[in-house]
């Protein structure tokens, strides 16, 4: 279970997060939606600590934070929170000097100290299962974009973390290429891998979370089974939101 409770974040003067309390059972995928600006991105990173927030508190498993303004959280706590979480960006970010295997195997070696042959069947089984194992020695720059976020998505998982976190995965690709990545992260939905992902992408929202959060203006307006949200939004504001985009 991922809870964040009573989260808050200001930049400065800005208030960014107002209030978010949301629970993340293991194995499902839950989405959050909602015009740009409204806090998804930054939501995102608090739940892997590379934003801290102003206030609340955020449990992974039995990890669990408190945050207050005046006090100093240590790098060790955040470290343990962090480890718990893999992230996918939308322009995916793979080491440029390095192969797929070798981005796969970076964390495995560098952070965990596996040895190099036990990384490197673990990043061959990563990339076998996003159908990447035939470009396991390609420099990133020769892979299409739908292939480097598929290499993206095996490097962010090789540590088995609990919740893979992604930032708009698809909205760099064109249509074509984000399918690819639409049909991995459903294969890894459907064999139980608990994701938090936003998105702009509502039919990715709609094909894969089985839970929808939609944010503005740093709020919650409205959170449901995805059924619920795409189908019969209570809220006027959600309303609106999905049926501008369909
Ligand atoms: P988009 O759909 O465009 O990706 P988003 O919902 O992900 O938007 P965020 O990127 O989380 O929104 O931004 C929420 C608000 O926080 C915006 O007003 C943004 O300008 C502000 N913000 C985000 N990061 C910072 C920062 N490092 N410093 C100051 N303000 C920030
Ligand atoms: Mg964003």
């Amino acid at each position: 279970m991922i809870e964040l409770s009573h989260i808050e974040k200001s930049f400065g003067d800005t208030a960014v997060l107002k209030d978010i309390s949301i629970r993340i059972p293991e194995g499902s995928v839950t989405a959050l939606v909602g015009p740009s600006g409204g806090g998804k991105s930054t939501l995102l990173r608090c739940i892997n600590l590379l934003e801290i927030p102003t206030a609340g508190s955020v449990r992974i498993g039995d990890e669990k934070l408190d945050f207050n303004p005046g006090r100093k959280v240590s790098w060790q706590a955040i470290q343990k929170i962090r480890r718990q979480t893999g992230m996918v960006f939308q322009n995916f970010q793979l080491f440029p000097h390095q192969t797929a295997i070798e981005n796969v195997m970076e964390g495995l070696i560098t952070v965990l100290k596996w040895p190099r042959e036990k990384a490197q069947a673990r990043a061959m089984e990563l990339l076998t299962k996003v159908g990447m194992a035939h470009k396991a020695d390609a420099w990133p720059s020769t892979l299409s974009g739908g292939q480097q976020q598929r290499v993206a998505i095996a490097r962010a998982l090789a540590p088995s973390p609990r919740v893979l976190l992604c930032d708009e995965p698809t909205s760099a690709l064109d249509p074509e290429l984000s399918a690819e990545v639409v049909d991995v992260l459903g294969r890894l939905a459907k064999e139980g891998t608990t994701m938090v992902m936003a998105t702009h992408d509502l039919r990715l929202a709609s094909q894969i979370a089985n839970h929808v959060v939609f944010l503005e203006n740093g709020s919650v307006v409205e959170s449901g089974s995805a059924q619920a949200i795409f189908n019969s939004p209570k809220h006027e504001r959600t309303r609106r939101f999905v049926s501008s985009i369909n």
